[in-house]
């Protein structure tokens, strides 16, 4: 089989649907030559290889023989040869998975340099200065990448020559100081390793090949591979590539950019070049870079083929692309192309702008746009109204706005986040080992570097707010503090940054939600147009159903009627109700709620006019209104002490009943519809008060559509006595009120139990809801109150792989929900389902609700976007 792949202009073997072998960056780059763009010459060593080497740290003849043809072939392509001490053939070579992980892995440059070849690049160039500048820095990267030499030993050679010679800059030293650095790193080597620094190329080939496969498995890389979540078994693909020099002159130069702005979306070439340098020099932001459209003034030759190149870079992706260039004494080489990584708002931007454009269409246009984009759309940003004490600005990298407090290591941002402590991640500039503590961080703020630095590019990746290159501020982490503009901010000071402006601003800012663009609207609305899947909300106010109803939701999914039950000026009525000694007084007590219970049925009928509402009757044990027993002692010894006997007598009859009414285990106690059954004058008042608001608002001329839920059914008969209760109520007050309304009666499917006889439950129900936050607790067996103490730790220890409670356990509590499914459709086979859990929001148990048939997910308001694009992504 075929291991190797070779690209260049008249011999290409890969293309770009051949991504998962050759990884992002050898697709891309056989893509570009098949193309007739230009690319340096070079070769691919496939994913397959790097998986088969990582398991036995070998490789088959077949592999070896393939490598020696490729080097073979590109030799004569240059017609150089690796070594040649006249004129020496010199490859780069990069990592390259099949998604990119910027900065993660590692790269080699400037390979094929040796005592002897160094001479054949220093005439051929007629620069000696260049080539063992050349030469130097390839043996420090090699030292670094391939031979896990600290690279700061190399760095410190070059601060003692620059000493020695009393010059201030690297660019100051001349030809015979790099040859002398060249000496001395080989020195370091050999002290280091025990061997020489290897003078035959194809050694050092076949060292930098390994070497790369080896940083798949780099700690930094593990690390961003969980947090992106890339499969640990893919492996990179190796690309050795044909140098090209931007540092050879004024005419020479580097960039990286976009065919179209990442951060906005606007329909502009962006990015940022440097005249003079190598290509890490942009990315590590080391120079300040300068943009892009400047370009044209200096080369302007290659500046318009770059533009030209990029519309035939989009036109032939129909996307947006993230490319790398150099420019060789007035050549254009492309090294990369990409699917460009941008921000949320962007991505909104060009997939609309695409479509108008007529290079993609809705449906595409849709799955352009992810779960998290909408997520950060709709994030806070900063209270346009808030004063604001501005300090500095850098460059808006990352959008939103993130307030914390200022630590100055990732490990810093790490350990405060274990305590909760929100941060913001202040570096002179970031580099791969930072990710994890950006992640903890709520943001990150970098000194130096520009829009494509390391801290810009994997913000964005992470949606985090971000601020690069802020020049101003100057960071002293000895004494803890960082100064800028007159201002002494200390670790652990409050500073907001807002990633869409640049500003860093002093303390603590207000942040407001954010709304949703024109055109986010469009691509909601695409994808309305797309889905089968409803999507409702799980609202128990008229403001919080006004919201999801603007935000999208087609009705109400779950109103949660104790939440009602809490309220102020109920909660009196509520505890009188259950110190109720029997049934009369009971019912004196429920008679002072029903007017509030109607009042909020009426209320939230009126924002969701036209829709259907499900709510569900009371669910949580009676204790949770009471207050808390220890609270009542204590109140009791302070009567004691000023000796209030009415109170006392008071307080003791609560404290009773509060202990009548404890339960070893609340979750699996006296919920639910059993509270329904022996106590069912509760159910009836809040039937009362449904249907009284429905009439009234039916006689209004709206049109309501009431859906009564019982909630944590298990046995048939608790749903066939309940719901005979709930109609008999309803029947009475249509009767009262002389209107009739086609009201549904339906039941929560959130035991097991309830699932594999859901044929039966199926017979007295006129809908399921799957409740999957009761479904996962009784499932596992974990309490919902108390995962907080185990599951991380199971989490770490890769025995779940997410919290079930976030995300649907698929294979366990969604089986579960199939039998419940199939059953409950065997009886009615057009039974509405839906899921009503904290899973309705979540993208992967969307797509699963989808898959299995339910025919609505219902969420929290601000979850109703993301809701409404993944269930049409679910059917692209
Ligand atoms: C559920 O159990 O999934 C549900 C929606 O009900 P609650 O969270 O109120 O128990
Ligand atoms: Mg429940």
């Amino acid at each position: 089989s075929k291991f190797v792949y070779f690209f260049g202009k008249d011999v290409t073997d890969g293309k770009a649907s051949m991504r998962d072998l050759l990884g992002g960056k050898g697709a891309g780059l056989a893509e570009m030559a098949n193309l007739g763009i230009p690319v340096p010459p070079g070769f691919t060593i496939t994913t397959e290889v790097c998986v088969l080497y990582l398991k036995g740290k070998k490789y088959s003849d077949e592999v070896l023989t393939q490598v020696e043809e490729a080097i073979d072939k590109l030799e004569t392509l240059n017609n150089k040869k690796l070594g040649d001490p006249e004129d020496p053939l010199l490859v780069s070579v990069r990592s390259g998975a099949r998604v990119s992980m910027p900065g993660m892995m590692d790269t080699v440059l400037n390979l094929g340099l040796t005592d002897k070849s160094v001479f054949g690049l220093a005439n051929k160039v007629n620069d000696e200065r260049f080539a063992y500048d050349c030469y130097r820095r390839f043996i420090s990267m090699f030292g670094d990448v391939v031979l896990g030499i600290d690279f700061d030993k190399f760095e410190s050679l070059i601060e003692d020559k620059k000493k020695e010679l009393k010059v201030e800059s690297d660019t100051d030293l001349d030809a015979k100081a790099l040859k002398d650095l060249a000496e001395r790193f080989k020195g370091v080597i050999k002290l280091e390793k025990g061997f020489d620094f290897p003078q035959d190329p194809k050694v050092q080939l076949q060292m930098a090949i390994d070497a790369v496969f080896d940083s798949w498995n780099n700690p930094r890389a593990i690390t961003y591979r969980k947090l992106n979540e890339i499969d640990d078994s893919w492996g990179t693909a190796v690309n050795v590539q044909t140098m090209v020099y931007g540092n050879r002159g004024n005419t020479s130069g580097t960039g990286v950019a976009f065919t179209r702005n990442p951060s906005t979306g606007e329909k502009k070439f962006f990015g940022e070049y440097l005249i003079n340098a190598q290509g890490e020099d942009v990315v590590a932001g080391i120079r300040t870079p300068d943009f892009i459209d400047t370009l044209g003034n200096k080369i302007p030759e290659a500046y318009n083929q770059l533009v030209d190149i990029c519309g035939k870079l989009e036109d032939h992706f129909k996307d947006m692309q993230d490319i790398e260039f150099t420019i060789q004494e007035g050549k254009l080489y492309m090294l990369q192309t990409r699917t460009g990584k941008r921000t949320a708002a962007s991505a909104v931007k060009l997939a609309t702008d695409m479509v108008a454009e007529g290079l993609i269409d809705k449906e595409t246009a849709v799955t352009r746009v992810k779960a998290e984009h909408i997520d950060l759309l709709l994030h806070p940003r900063i209270d346009p109204n808030a004063k604001l004490e501005v300090i500095a600005k850098g460059l808006p990298a990352s959008p939103g706005a993130a307030v914390g407090k200022v630590v100055f290591t990732a490990e810093a941002a790490e350990e405060m986040a274990e305590k909760g402590e929100k941060t913001i991640l202040v570096r002179t500039e970031t580099s791969p080992e930072d990710i994890g503590g950006m992640a903890a961080a709520q943001g990150v703020l970098t000194v130096r570097g520009g829009m494509t630095s390391h801290a810009a590019v994997v913000g964005r990746g992470m949606g985090k707010p971000c601020v690069v290159g802020c020049g101003d501020i100057s960071i002293d982490i000895k004494s803890g503090l960082f100064m800028v503009n007159g201002h002494t901010i200390k670790e652990h000071d409050y500073v907001t940054i807002d990633g869409s402006t640049g500003s860093v601003i002093i303390g603590k800012v207000e942040l407001i939600d954010a709304e949703i663009s024109d055109d986010l609207k469009k691509i909601l609305l695409w994808a309305d147009d797309i889905r089968t899947l409803g999507v409702r909300t799980n609202a128990d106010n008229p403001a919080d159903a006004g919201l999801a109803r603007e935000l999208g939701a087609e009705g109400i999914g779950l109103c949660r009627t104790e939440h009602m039950f809490f309220g102020e000026d109920r909660i009196p009525a509520v505890r009188e109700m259950i110190m109720a000694e029997d049934e009369k007084s009971r019912k004196k007590a429920l008679k002072k709620l029903l007017p509030m219970q109607k009042e909020d049925f009426l209320g939230i009928f009126r924002s969701m006019e036209g829709l259907p509402v499900t709510i569900r009757l009371l669910d949580p044990p009676l204790h949770e209104f009471l207050p808390d027993k220890e609270e009542l002692d204590a109140k009791l010894r302070e009567l004691e002490v000023s000796g209030d006997c009415g109170k006392i007598d008071e307080v003791k009859k609560v404290i009773k009943r509060v202990v009548s009414l404890k339960e070893l285990n609340p979750m699996l106690g006296h919920r639910g519809c059993r509270l329904g059954i022996t106590y069912p004058e509760i159910y009836d008042m809040q039937v009362r008060a449904i249907m009284e608001a429905a009439c009234e608002l039916t006689n209004e001329g709206m049109q309501i559509v009431p859906e009564i839920m019982i909630p944590l059914v298990g046995l048939v008969k608790e749903l066939s006595i309940t719901r005979e209760e709930v109609c008999k109520m309803a029947e009475t007050v249509m009767a009262e009120k002389g209107v009739k309304i086609d009201y549904k009666v339906g039941t929560m499917i959130e035991l097991p139990r309830a699932a594999i006889v859901a044929d039966q439950i199926a017979q007295e129900a006129d809908f399921f809801s799957f409740g999957t936050n009761d479904l996962t607790q009784t499932t596992f067996g974990f309490s919902r109150d108390d995962v907080s103490k185990f599951v991380p730790i199971y989490q770490k220890a890769g025995i779940l792989e997410h919290d079930p409670f976030a995300v649907l356990d698929q294979e366990g509590v969604g089986e579960i929900m199939k039998i419940g499914i199939s059953k409950g459709r065997s009886v009615k086979p057009d039974l509405k389902m839906g899921i009503c859990g904290e899973h309705g929001g979540e993208p992967r148990s969307i797509h699963f609700a989808h898959e299995i048939g339910l025919n609505y997910v219902s969420c929290s308001p601000y979850r109703v976007p993301i809701a409404r694009l993944v269930a049409a992504q679910s059917t692209i």
